[in-house]
């Protein structure tokens, strides 16, 4: 009898962990891997979307590429996950499981920011970057807020990079003198576990006349008087705003029963959830890392090791690093490098990398060699 390995949702964790199964295991094992979309989209190709730099369509990597011996793609949306009885019912078939694997992902609340979505736009979803894209295009002047609705979000830096790949883009087009950026961050740093990046993002931003707002949140829009309330009640009038949204967990993991404190609670090392065979891998695993696709990877790394290790009978668990590298857009086409370990010491560490074109060449690579591995295309 083959072991039924059932991954949920084909992520950054999903797609990294059955490539990891299937290289160990082959065909010996029956995996199945769910996604309702047909195609995956690396989280940094939202901004590229958003500044023009690519179209949606360059950057969906389909999943009928997906070719894995003891792997098989489903795509299905999930509506029911009973982590007792390893059993998932989505929009075709109810499934059964000896290993269940949820990695569905962080959703976005966008009702939690009144305003947002009629007054403002958000650039975190590719329905999102591409509605921005379009009104980007056509902004004329005027004041320009990045603002954070709520931690945690994905990819701490990302909306360091999205004001300085703004301004870049206004500068293109000739109009920057006659903008402002202001970028609002619930941290008191734009990357909290390094003082190093963090330092030369404010200088970035400081060089480029962009106003930075620690430790606020954006709470509200009021469009009719384009306004953005933000949490301590000071306002600030836009002409463009360009959002994250507050996230939470999908509502049918919400309705698993698998949630405390608004996400999957595991274990942190080995991502097991207290259920036998039932492991949580990635954004919505509360795991006490940022939300971010190397961090995600490595929960899957660590939960292949244990399904390798129990089905061979042989090896061990590799516990969650809790580390990996973030590259960062400075805009100008350099890209920096924030290398961050979360559990090897007392408090959570990251080394900057400064800002290079060479470092461009690595954050390529790190797609290149994804899209290859997980979709065998270049
Ligand atoms: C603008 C932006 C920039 C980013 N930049 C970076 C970066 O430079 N580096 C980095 O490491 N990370 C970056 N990230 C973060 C990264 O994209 C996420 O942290 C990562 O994708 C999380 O992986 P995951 O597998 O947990 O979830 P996801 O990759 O979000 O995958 C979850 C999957 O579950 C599916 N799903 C959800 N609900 C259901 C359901 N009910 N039924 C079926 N399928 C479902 C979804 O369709 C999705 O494919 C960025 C994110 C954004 C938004």
């Amino acid at each position: 009898m083959k072991n039924r390995i059932l991954v949920l949702g084909a992520g950054f964790a999903g797609l990294e962990l059955v490539t990891l199964l299937s290289d160990a295991l082959g065909d010996t094992i029956d995996a199945t891997l769910i996604d309702q979309s047909d195609h995956f989209v690396f989280g940094f190709s939202k901004l590229d979307v958003t500044f023009g730099k690519k179209t949606p369509d360059a950057v969906k990597l389909p999943y009928r590429n997906i070719v894995k011996p003891g792997v098989r793609f489903l795509q299905r949306t999930v509506t029911s996950i009973d982590p007792e009885a390893r059993r998932v019912t989505t929009d075709q078939e109810t499934l059964e499981a000896d290993y269940l694997i949820v990695g569905l992902g962080a959703d976005y609340d966008y009702d939690a920011t009144p305003g947002l979505i009629t007054g403002g736009n958000e650039f975190y979803s590719v329905a999102g970057a591409t509605r921005l894209r379009d009104v980007l295009t056509g902004f004329p002047s005027g004041h320009a807020i990045v603002g954070v609705c709520d931690a945690p979000f994905k990819c701490p830096p990302a909306p360091s990079e999205a004001a300085l790949m703004l301004h870049d883009h206004l500068v293109g087009r000739g109009i920057r003198d006659r903008c402002e950026i202001t970028l609002v961050i619930p941290f008191g740093k734009p990357v909290p576990p390094s003082p190093d990046t963090s330092t030369a993002l404010i200088a970035a931003f400081a060089e480029r006349k962009i106003t930075f707002i620690p430790d606020r949140k954006v709470k509200a829009l009021d469009g009719s008087r384009r306004t953005a309330i933000l949490d301590d009640g000071a306002e600030l009038p836009y002409d463009l705003f360009l959002g994250v949204p507050k996230h939470r967990v999908p509502s049918v993991v919400e309705a698993s029963g698998m949630v405390e404190n608004g996400w999957v609670a595991v274990n942190p090392r080995t991502l097991e959830t207290k259920w036998p065979g039932v492991f949580a891998v990635g954004d919505l695993a509360n795991t006490g890392t940022p939300k971010a696709g190397v961090f995600a990877e490595g929960t899957a790394r660590s939960v292949a090791s244990t399904v390798i290790a129990e089905i061979r009978g042989a090896g061990r668990t590799e516990p969650n690093a809790g580390a990996g590298s973030c590259y960062i857009e400075f805009g100008g086409g350099r890209v920096g490098r924030v290398d961050v370990d979360f559990f090897s010491g007392p408090k959570p560490t990251g080394v900057f990398h400064g800002a290079s074109t060479e470092l461009r060449a690595d954050k390529d690579n790190f797609g290149a060699t994804r899209r290859r591995r997980w979709f065998g295309t270049a």
